[in-house]
């Protein structure tokens, strides 16, 4: 469904001095018209990185619900939104983890964001502990359930991304079965959340995603996308998974 969809989460890394790397994969971009390409840095850069680009969507990698109020060091959707993001990540595993974040807080956020007008990267996946257990499909699609808004009709501007937590920045990554099977499992969540609109959404992998495996995990299917961390931080390794979509 849709194009390929590669995003870059910076996370918390990142100055104008990075501006630079944005340009590089904005103008790499223009050679690959067949690829969807987002990067969502630090809120800090949101502003100037819409300024910088052309081509390429810019995103937040969290929102609050509220739109306003006594929420100190928070950013709303509709903020986002005026900043120029096009889209943002959420329920990301360091959210999840480092802040406690619950599938209905995730929800919450979703259903803000998508108001604000934003797309938005919905991030689920199960720890090493649980896929030990047997558990990784009951984790992710009971996620999903507890996560995904309940909107009408088919979510257009919603993604999925399953990144395994075990997965990311430590390059290991699952098999391309363990893949296959997770991926096929949310599609067949997302079908009986949605109806027929869930056959569209877009799931993207994510977890030590680099130009080496990217083609191999793009041609899995179910597999519309990655959301690339580590590897998003420089120009030349990002542009290089885009030309592997
Ligand atoms: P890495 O690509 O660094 O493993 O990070 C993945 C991730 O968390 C993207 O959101």
């Amino acid at each position: 469904a849709g194009l390929p969809y590669i995003v870059g989460n910076w996370k918390m890394n990142g100055t104008r001095a990075m501006l630079s790397e944005a340009r590089a994969v904005d103008r790499a971009a223009a050679r690959f018209p067949k690829v969807q390409v987002g990067l969502a840095p630090p809120a800090t850069l949101i502003f100037r990185m819409r300024d910088a680009v052309e081509l390429i969507g810019v995103g937040g990698q969290d929102c609050r619900a509220e739109e306003s109020g006594a929420y100190t060091g928070d950013i709303s959707a509709p903020m986002l939104k005026d900043a120029g993001a096009d889209f943002t990540i959420l329920g990301h595993s360091e959210r999840r983890t480092l802040h406690g974040e619950s599938d209905a807080q995730v929800n919450a956020k979703a259903q803000a964001a998508l108001g604000a007008g934003l797309a938005v990267i919905l991030c689920v996946g199960e720890t090493e502990a649980q896929r030990d257990a047997g558990e990784a499909l009951a984790v992710v699609t009971g996620q999903l359930d507890g996560s995904c808004p309940r909107v009408d009709g088919a979510p257009e501007k919603l993604s999925i991304a399953y990144e395994p937590v075990w997965a990311i920045g430590t390059g290991r990554v699952p098999s391309i079965e363990d893949v296959a099977e997770m991926h096929a499992a949310i599609r067949a969540k997302l079908v009986a959340l949605y109806g027929e609109g869930g056959a569209d959404v877009r799931i993207l992998y994510g977890g030590s995603v680099k130009a080496e495996n990217a083609a191999e995990l793009l041609s899995v299917p179910d597999v519309g996308g990655a959301l690339v961390g580590g590897a998003s931080l420089s120009a030349e390794s990002f542009t290089a998974i885009i030309g592997a979509a």
